[in-house]
């Protein structure tokens, strides 16, 4: 009863301590061209006002103090700021990504890292909500875009873990998907120092190809409006090409899940959907001018001079729900922001006659260095930082090849007799069956994220591997990486081995299950 007692004591008086040393933080936090907007002890469970236009509440899984602030990054220019500090915290520090164009600071990521006692910061990108409006005319906020926010939550979080915790960071990690896989990848590019671990997922690196591509993808297929663009597939006929492409390509990997483990073995015979006459689109059938739409979708993005700009897209990933912003006739709003309020810095500008010359004009700007497409990863490699990287193989928005080119794009630049690959600090692991960053009929959950199902150990969370590989005594690198689906229909939970690259994944008949040769 005593022991009780006293227990009680000292968890009224930590939580006490703490809450008044979060509050604290507000007075005493003295970082440069930085200014402390809140700091605020939330309990798990209560509800907190969040900052930004692109979400309003949000509700920490765990205790946390949170500590929101901007950064002045110019005279035009500033990043706003959100860190969690959580009541139990294992000595690490972590920095998170955004998505798209954003604008958001990352909350969800937030409340992973700090469930999972990192000491975690996100950032607003340096400007608010989605759009790419504040790009125009202010080159300082496209650098915070391009290089410059990530940089700055590693400077100001590693000061906030000391004035809080009263000690310095053991390490320091990186968690992004997508734009914020783009992020990690120049992180370790510009500012080696700023991270010990980096997991970068679906990285939209080579950026201005990417957008490019996904301009062009419109193109091909035109404007809905039969008469002016016989090209444009209806959205209605999608499904039965992606059925078509299932037909074809599911088995190449011996087990007829709905799943094409290895799309670039997918060579796709399309004529198969052509309309007995050509006689327009009765039974789900294709016109000769959609299957030449088709053919430049599935072909990779060519440049002026014939050279691959940007890989095909994946086969396969048109059965994805998010797959109809790319083909529905109008250049989507990442592509369409960055081109018209960063590159042509022209809110009026028109993509009537948006052409290949348009992406490599693009291409060839790079503004803020934003292609991160390069492969000068010495620094980062020789001062012991780690890169895990993954991508979905039915990802609609960022076609999986591009991490296979960012890998041999690494690979020949730092390959040398003395390190014949990358293996000691690089490894990219290809998803079956994934989305953009997670979802998918494959086993997409493995600790990108919060997700119920995922087993919280160093080879189920690729979190945890991250830290493994820097943190443990022999440096344990991820062989493997073991996902979990997430049935949505109440149906039965699989695992399933995901492969380091170039490994593939192989299906063993006998053994009944996956395996990595
Ligand atoms: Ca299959």
């Amino acid at each position: 009863m005593l022991r009780l007692l006293k227990f009680l004591i000292s968890s009224f008086f930590t939580i006490r301590g703490r809450k008044y040393d979060c509050l604290d933080l507000t007075m005493t936090l003295t970082i440069a061209n930085t200014t402390i907007l809140e700091a605020q002890y939330v309990a798990s469970g209560e509800t907190i006002s969040t900052y930004g236009s692109c979400q309003s509440a949000a509700v920490p899984t765990s205790s946390t103090c949170r500590v929101l602030g901007v950064v002045s990054t110019s005279s035009t220019s500033n990043v706003h700021f959100e860190m969690w500090l959580p009541d139990t915290w294992f000595g690490r520090f972590l920095g998170v990504g955004n998505g798209g164009l954003g604008g958001c600071i990352d909350y969800a990521q937030l409340d992973y890292g700090n469930t999972m006692h990192f000491a975690t910061i996100g950032s607003d990108n340096g400007h608010d909500g989605e759009s790419g409006l504040s790009f125009l005319n202010n080159p300082e906020v496209i650098n915070d875009f391009t290089h410059r926010a990530i940089h700055v939550e590693a400077v100001v979080g590693k000061q906030i873990i000391e004035a809080y915790y009263k000690k310095p960071h053991s390490k320091s990690y990186y968690l992004g998907c997508s734009t914020g896989g783009r992020q990690g990848i120049q992180s370790a590019l510009l500012f080696p120092d700023d991270f010990d671990g980096i997991v970068a997922g679906a990285p939209a690196v080579d950026f201005n190809h990417l957008l490019g591509w996904t301009a062009m993808l419109n193109r091909f297929v035109g404007a809905p409006n039969p008469e002016n663009s016989p090209t444009f597939i209806p959205l209605s006929l999608w499904p039965s090409i992606a059925q078509e492409i299932m037909d074809q390509c599911d088995s190449l990997d011996g087990l007829k899940d709905a799943i094409i483990t290895e799309p670039d073995d997918c060579d796709l015979r399309l004529q198969t959907l052509a309309c007995e006459g050509d006689m327009g689109n009765t039974d789900g059938c294709l016109t000769t001018a959609q299957l030449e739409a088709l053919d430049k979708i599935y072909s990779p993005l060519l440049g002026t001079q014939r050279q691959v700009l940007y890989p095909r897209y994946d086969p396969g990933s048109e059965a994805d729900g998010d797959f109809a912003a790319m083909f529905n006739g109008s250049i989507s709003s990442i592509p369409a922001d960055w081109e018209r309020y960063a590159v042509q810095n022209n809110a009026s500008f028109s993509f009537a006659d948006y052409s290949i010359a348009d992406v490599e004009y693009t291409s060839m700007l790079d503004l803020g260095g934003v292609s991160t497409w390069n492969g000068s990863l010495t620094s980062f490699r020789e001062r012991g930082g780690k890169i895990i990287t993954y991508h979905g193989r039915r990802d609609p928005g960022i076609a999986s090849g591009i991490s296979k080119r960012l890998h041999a794009l690494v690979s020949t630049a730092l390959s040398s007799p003395s390190h014949p690959n990358i293996d000691d600090f690089y490894r990219l692991f290809l998803i079956p069956g994934m989305g953009h960053c997670s979802g998918g009929q494959g086993a997409w959950a493995f600790g990108q994220g919060l997700s119920a199902n995922v087993v919280n150990d160093t080879e189920h969370n690729v979190l945890l591997a991250i830290v493994d590989w820097i943190e443990s005594e022999d440096f344990k690198a991820p062989e493997r990486i073991v996902g979990s689906t997430v049935p949505v229909d109440g149906g039965e939970m699989v695992e399933r081995v995901h492969c380091r690259y170039p490994q593939r994944s192989v299906w063993d008949v006998n053994g009944d299950v996956f395996g990595c040769v």
